[in-house]
């Protein structure tokens, strides 16, 4: 049975409203809600008090180990229209080999939830909160996981999905997402050309649309890894985070995550640097930090054999910088060189498949304390944030005859 069965059919959140990640200003929840009018994401408050009063650590500690342990600290109000595919606490995986110093070095392995990537938790939330407010039908543009995610879950949840991605996604991708019930297209752009077409049809289509943060749910299911984190490591934070940043989704959400968790005195003390990693193909927000400013401007040419994070253009752009800058962390992007080398490191010597964004936090994480960024004394958590197993993988073309002898002496060269 999903463990979300322990949800008591008329529970009442602990939300109170909306609000405009950029001006602040004030929209009711409970009903459908996209961008703010200001054109920017929406963030979902809560009453931290009486959250606070409603659970305690220990009780938490009692429930099943998965999403729908921090229920309070979410969105859906009634039980029946949670859409859940079993999304478990994902494990900390360190790399003892590879740590360059005191600190430890650890893998937090998104590839074990459904559908193989951390777009599980952002599109259980968003689904299940489309299902409560009415949704039908909706659509998305996507570099394949996140496509993957939202077809799962709206069939599962009776939802008809149009899904748009790149031509060059990867073919698992487009596969996975026309298996799961979806109705998928390949288009002839990047990410954001996809976006203006979810965009543009959304009155003849009669679609809701479910591009990154322009519904405000998907950062409130990201947000638990955040939680989820905090409460692995006994209500602690490591030193850094290096997460792999397309739209910023995730470290958008765990930013909001720890400091709910200060605000309810559940975490004191320094909250870890949150660093933006990006490939030098595409790093629209380290261009952006770089240069001091809070909004990035679109990158051409996009390229990058780390798809998941080949994101030109970021609606919550100031939301990824001003968190980057609040924890005191930095953006950096990797090459594509690097990423494969990184990736083919930890696979071969700690027998760890990442995929290729979770790679270019391997990457940035070895310049980073490399170069002295980071101290090698941090204790840092990189993100492994879908299954290494989705992606093209290096051929391995040695075979055997055994119509013949074999000649045992060469096995081992
Ligand atoms: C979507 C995705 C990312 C980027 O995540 P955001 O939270 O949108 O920045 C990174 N890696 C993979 C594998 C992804 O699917």
């Amino acid at each position: 049975m999903p463990t979300c069965d322990n949800l008591t059919a008329e529970r009442q959140t602990f939300v109170t409203h909306l609000e405009c990640g950029l001006e602040g200003d004030r929209y009711e929840a409970d009903v459908l809600q996209g961008l703010s009018a200001a054109g920017r994401p929406l963030l979902v408050r809560y009453d931290l008090d009486a959250l606070k009063n409603a659970i305690s650590q220990q009780e938490l500690a009692s429930r099943p180990a998965d999403l729908w342990r921090y229920r309070e600290f979410l969105p859906v109000r009634r039980r029946e229209n949670i859409v859940s595919l079993g999304e478990a606490h994902t494990p900390l995986i360190r790399l003892p080999s590879l740590e360059a110093g005191a600190g430890q070095l650890i893998i937090k392995d998104e590839g074990r939830l459904p559908t193989g990537s951390f777009k599980a938790r952002g599109l259980c939330m968003a689904v299940s909160m489309a299902r409560e407010l009415g949704v039908k039908r909706v659509a998305m543009p996507t570099n394949g996981n996140a496509g993957a995610a939202l077809a799962a879950y709206a069939s599962r949840a009776g939802m008809e999905s149009y899904v748009f991605c790149p031509e060059d996604t990867p073919e698992v991708n487009v596969r996975e997402i026309a298996a799961q019930g979806a109705r998928v297209w390949r288009v002839n752009g990047l990410i954001n050309d996809c976006g203006r077409i979810v965009g543009e049809g959304r009155k003849s289509m009669g679609w809701f649309d479910f591009s990154t943060l322009k519904e405000p749910y998907r950062i409130e299911g990201k947000k638990t890894m955040g939680l989820e984190l905090a409460d692995q490591l006994g209500w602690n934070v490591p030193d850094a985070i290096f997460y792999p940043t397309g739209g910023g989704t995730g470290l958008i959400g765990m930013w909001k995550a720890f400091n709910e968790l200060k605000e309810l005195g559940w975490l004191t003390g320094k909250l870890p640097k949150m660093i933006a990693v990006q490939a030098e193909g595409c790093a629209p927000m380290v261009r952006a930090f770089e240069a001091g400013e809070r909004h990035a401007q679109l990158w051409e040419n996009a390229h990058t054999i780390a798809s998941g994070i080949r994101v030109p253009v970021a609606v919550g752009d100031f939301l990824i910088l001003d968190a980057v800058r609040e924890s005191g962390g930095f953006a950096t992007a990797v090459s594509d060189e690097s990423i494969s080398a990184g990736l083919e490191e930890v696979a071969s010597r700690e027998g760890f498949l990442m995929c290729p964004e979770g790679a270019a936090t391997y990457a940035a994480w070895k310049q980073a304390t490399q170069s002295g960024r980071i101290s090698k004394d941090d204790t840092c958590v990189l993100f492994n944030c879908a299954t290494g197993l989705k992606y093209p993988l290096e051929p391995a073309e040695e075979s055997l005859d055994c119509t013949q002898p074999i000649d045992y002496s060469q096995l081992a060269e």
